[in-house]
């Protein structure tokens, strides 16, 4: 590989033309997956007022008139909010795209009456209480109407049959990108006990459930994808394409001292609705949600952290600077 890089930028022009805000809104969920992280389905933080939730949406998309505004929400179960439809229908009547992250345990009425408010779907098979010919109902529901990307937890347990929706899924529901996700323990981090084969799978899952789901099917209507691989730019203008989970394994996640666009493409918010650059924090709170006036960044952050884990975060332009 290839040193001395100076620049990562967007590995598609299409990425640019969209402002990301990413929105960690709830923790209300109706699982309680054994790996998740209590804070993120106790119920303590059940969502902010739908007026202030708009106000700062609007004011997003106000001030980012340049670009196409995607909202995605994760959680928590996002469908539990209580304005959920009110907030979705808000958003795309003024004109911004919108996502969530879901476990795709609503019924499949409730899919159907809500799926042309939603842009894009990242639905996670969670397989200690999910159900797989359900969630394989509701990937083929929405995938008619809506980008769909699926993730499916691998518990070693179930690690065959998980395999088998993944095939069954890839075989059956053209145009949606799947990852066959490593499960860690919520307490001690450490990766679930699985055998050596497992464990080969899940190093290169897109071998094994067919790279061909996400690059060579034909889509069946225009797929909407707001981040996605970046390019390093070296000196003599040499590029080479590389995706956040590759810079994460190869241990090429440190931009100290560089210039970040973290803020200037994207935001982040949290439970509270403090208002962030990015998830890495570089830059602080810069506001909250409920701001009369929200004041946007208007310059790069001069990045002062080791590592950056967030693929968002990551998937920002970034300059060396000398
Ligand atoms: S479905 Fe998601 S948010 Fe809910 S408990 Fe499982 S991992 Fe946590
Ligand atoms: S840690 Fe934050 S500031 Fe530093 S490169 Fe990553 S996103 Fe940018």
């Amino acid at each position: 590989m290839k040193a001395g890089y100076t620049k990562l930028i967007h590995g598609n022009k299409n990425y640019e033309k969209y402002f990301v805000v990413n929105w960690c809104f709830f923790s209300i969920c109706n699982f309680k997956c054994s790996y998740c992280p209590t804070s993120l389905h106790d119920g303590k933080n059940r969502g902010l007022p739908l007026e202030d939730v708009k106000n700062f949406c609007l004011q997003v998309i106000q001030h980012k008139k340049d670009k196409k505004v995607f909202f995605e929400f994760t959680g928590g179960e996002m469908t539990y909010y209580k304005d959920f439809v009110a907030l979705f229908e808000f958003l795309k009547a003024n004109g911004a795209d919108t996502g969530l992250i879901s476990n795709g345990s609503r019924d499949l009425e409730f899919w159907q009456q809500h799926k042309h408010l939603i842009d894009h779907i990242c639905l996670s098979f969670h397989p200690e209480q999910g159900d797989m010919d359900h969630f394989f109902k509701v990937v083929t529901l929405l995938n008619e109407v809506t980008t769909v990307h699926v993730n499916i937890m691998m518990l070693p347990e179930k690690f065959d049959a998980l395999m088998g929706l993944g095939r069954k899924i890839a075989a059956q529901v053209e145009g949606v990108s799947i990852s066959i996700q490593a499960l860690f323990e919520e307490m001690s981090g450490d990766i679930f006990p699985y055998t050596k084969e497992q464990k080969d799978l899940l190093d290169k899952p897109d071998l094994e459930v067919g790279s061909d789901i996400k690059y060579c099917r034909t889509p069946k209507l225009e797929r909407k994808v707001y981040r996605g691989e970046m390019k390093k730019v070296f000196p003599d203008g040499t590029e080479e394409v590389v995706n956040p989970p590759e810079l994460i394994a190869q241990g090429e996640n440190n931009w100290y001292g560089w210039n970040c666009n973290i803020g200037l493409e994207n935001l982040v918010v949290d439970f509270y609705g403090n208002v962030k650059r990015g998830w890495c924090g570089v830059g602080g709170d810069i506001g909250h949600v409920s701001d009369y006036v929200f004041n946007f960044p208007t310059r790069p952050v001069y990045c002062q952290t080791q590592n950056c884990y967030c693929g968002l975060d990551i998937m920002a332009k970034k300059v060396k600077v000398f």
